[in-house]
């Protein structure tokens, strides 16, 4: 098959990643028969200062007409690069919003896995630690909280703000249709995560949710109070596959279920619309101290470029593949320096492309 991809290598690091991850899926393609095609585009930094602007019209549109579109990091260091002197609405972290708005992208995968080989990274009990867990967070995107109503105002005297959390049932009925059908790709088994004890956007969120859940007999769906959810993440992180929640809970879960991987290199992630279009990228930012020294784990970015075979072109088979690929070279004690430990082989960003590209079967 045939899919036209929008590659934005971005700042720092950036390039040297997406590389890579350009590296693996050019092997996937010789192994499957598929023809990936690649358009540049250009955001963050380098594009200030190419065309003035993080994100131009022209390259929206670029990776608007694309199958997917496959994000390095963007951004530099405040103090250091010039394009902090810009407003904020100019600076190279404002293409990452006008990129996610512009393609209406409201759904945030942050998938969350313990390599065997990479327990003594997990900060949990090592009983805990040993049971390993392999979960995706499908967190919403674009209500919620954050874009609710607010305001700051003086009442009877007293200075006293206000943010709404509202959530429509056309909302929330598109997330949760998306994390059912990342479910059925999986193991089957969503546990969708809400404060129904006490918010009406909770009630709503849990009756649409199971209304849903009616579609999809094979997936078992379960509710959980997000207190709990924060607590069991950390107790019992393996009785977890797809965790679907709101806006808010979405953005403090994921980083929690980030930080018990212990390995920032290693996570990816993907943000999906309504149509296949997704936007992927590793979790991590564009690693400015350590830019064009290629020594970045590529991992993360090349996870990512799975995700969009799995997600975006419904190529599950190939998706596999580097997946496993992924874990030979971890379990064949290859590292990065991030990831470097006693008896291990040190290898550079370019080599551990070439050691995941070479086990792509
Ligand atoms: P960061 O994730 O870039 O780096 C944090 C630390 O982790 C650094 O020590 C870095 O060297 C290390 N690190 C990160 N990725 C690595 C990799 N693949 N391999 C090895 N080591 C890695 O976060 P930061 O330092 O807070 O931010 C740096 C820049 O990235 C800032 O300009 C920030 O705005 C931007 N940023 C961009 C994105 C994005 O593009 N989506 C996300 C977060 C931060």
């Amino acid at each position: 098959m045939n899919f036209n991809i929008a590659v934005i290598p971005g700042d720092g690091i950036g390039p040297e990643i997406v590389r890579e991850a350009r590296k693996v899926l050019d092997k996937v393609a010789s192994v499957y028969g598929h023809t990936f095609n690649y358009t540049e585009v250009l955001m963050g930094g380098v594009s200030i200062d190419a065309c003035g602007v993080p994100l131009s019209d022209e390259a929206l549109e670029t990776a608007k007409k694309s199958d997917a579109v496959l994000l390095g990091a963007v951004g530099g260091k405040v103090g250091v690069d010039k394009w902090y002197e810009l407003p904020p609405n100019l600076r190279p972290e404002a293409g990452l919003l006008a990129i996610r708005k512009g393609l209406g992208l409201f759904a945030n995968l942050r998938p969350a896995y313990l390599y065997n080989e990479l327990k003594g990274a997990c900060p949990l009990k090592e009983e805990v630690a040993d049971k390993g867990f392999d979960m995706i967070i499908v967190r919403e995107l674009t209500g919620g909280l954050y874009f609710g109503a607010r305001k700051t105002e003086e009442v009877d005297g007293v200075m006293t703000a206000t943010d709404t959390l509202t959530y429509n049932e056309n909302e929330i009925r598109r997330i949760a249709i998306k994390a059912f059908e990342i479910a059925m790709k999986r193991r089957k088994n969503v546990i969708s995560v809400d404060k129904a004890n006490v918010l009406d956007s909770s009630r709503l969120w849990k009756k649409v949710v199971t209304e849903v859940s009616k579609d999809y007999p094979e997936v078992t769906l379960s509710h959980m109070l997000v207190d709990n959810c924060a607590m069991q993440l950390v107790k019992d992180p393996a009785q977890f596959d797809v965790v679907l929640t709101e806006n808010m809970f979405g953005d403090i879960l994921s980083d929690e279920a980030s930080m018990i991987t212990g390995s920032i290199g290693m996570l990816s992630s993907a943000s999906l619309g309504s149509g296949s279009l997704g936007l992927y990228e590793p979790s991590h930012g564009s690693a400015p101290d350590i830019a064009g020294t290629n020594k970045a784990n590529p991992i993360a970015t090349i996870l990512s470029a799975s995700m969009m075979l799995r997600y975006s072109f419904n190529l599950d088979k190939e998706a596999d593949a580097v997946d496993n690929a992924v874990r030979e070279v971890i379990a064949d004690g290859i590292r990065t320096i991030d990831l470097m430990s006693d008896g291990m082989k040190l290898v550079s960003c370019t080599e551990m492309g070439d050691e995941i590209a070479n086990r792509i079967k």
